[in-house]
């Protein structure tokens, strides 16, 4: 019960799906979580709900709009002024676009890369100066099989979700000498609310590709990030963890 005892984490889109999760599973282990979204009710009710079932307040819902460095500096900020400072960041908010190269407007195209890959270098660069001051700490930022093959369409998405990959090992060879750890988790398809937004069909036939042939919960990617996020995991950095049920071993 105590694998995050004394840590505090910061999660983004922590308002619902895998980042739900994670505070969920994060605040049973012992860790103090704040989350951010730009769904303010549905964080808060998450942070609420995680709050009421704890001896003392272990969750804090704020604002977060990834793409603004103003905001990373809040939400680190109140990892400090609510909880003593930071020790993970869990770099997961994210969103689909499932269009091809030509099909893709420019707009688009920006906001994916904004929300998908600039949010992740912003939250690493605000997240850093307040890990250095705990002397460690441990970065996953969520990327997806769709990071490390490609697929016809999702050409936006697949460009970030690949840079997210690289860019945790950048991190990760800058900041080993700094006891920082960078890790990339790469789901398979996950059954949340982004999926859910599909056409059940489409993610029949996606999930019937896959060696375990279903679609994996929130819980069984969260396990892998309390994993990477605890000290369990100190001499793994710069890593690449898959949880696909096998899709990408094909
Ligand atoms: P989800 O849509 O349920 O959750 C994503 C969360 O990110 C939402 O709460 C959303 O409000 C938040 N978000 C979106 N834009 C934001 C912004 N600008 N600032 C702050 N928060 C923002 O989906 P999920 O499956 O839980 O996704 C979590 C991560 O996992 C994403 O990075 C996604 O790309 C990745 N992923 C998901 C799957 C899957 O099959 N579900 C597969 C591979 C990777």
């Amino acid at each position: 019960m105590d694998r995050l005892k004394g840590k505090v984490a910061l999660i983004s889109g922590g308002a619902r799906g895998q980042g739900a999760a994670e505070a969920r599973l994060f605040t049973a282990e012992g860790a103090k979580v704040v989350l951010g979204d730009v769904l303010d009710k549905e964080a808060a009710a998450v942070a609420d709900q995680i709050n009421k079932s704890s001896a003392q307040k272990s969750a804090h819902a704020l604002r977060l709009d990834v793409t603004r460095a103003s905001d990373w500096r809040a939400a680190v900020d109140a990892c400090e002024h609510e909880f003593g400072g930071l020790d993970i960041l869990v770099n997961n908010a994210g969103i689909a676009n499932m269009k091809g190269v030509a099909e893709t407007s420019e707009e688009e195209w920006d906001a994916v890369v904004n929300i998908n890959q600039k949010g992740v270098w912003l939250g690493m660069k605000a997240a850093i100066p307040a890990m250095r001051k705990r002397g460690s700490g441990s970065i996953i930022n969520i990327s997806s099989i769709y990071g490390l093959i490609g697929s016809a369409g999702s050409a936006a998405y697949h460009g970030t979700k690949g840079a997210v990959r690289l860019l945790t090992k950048a991190a990760a060879v800058q900041y080993a000498p700094e006891n920082i750890r960078v890790n990339s988790v790469h789901p398979g398809v996950i059954r949340t609310p982004m999926v859910e937004a599909l056409d059940d069909d489409l993610i029949a036939q996606i999930t019937a590709l896959a060696p375990m042939k279903r679609a994996g919960t929130a819980e069984e990617v969260a396990y892998v990030v309390l994993f990477l996020a605890s000290n369990e995991a100190s001499f793994v950095t710069g890593s690449e963890y898959v949880v696909d049920g096998g899709y990408t071993a094909v």
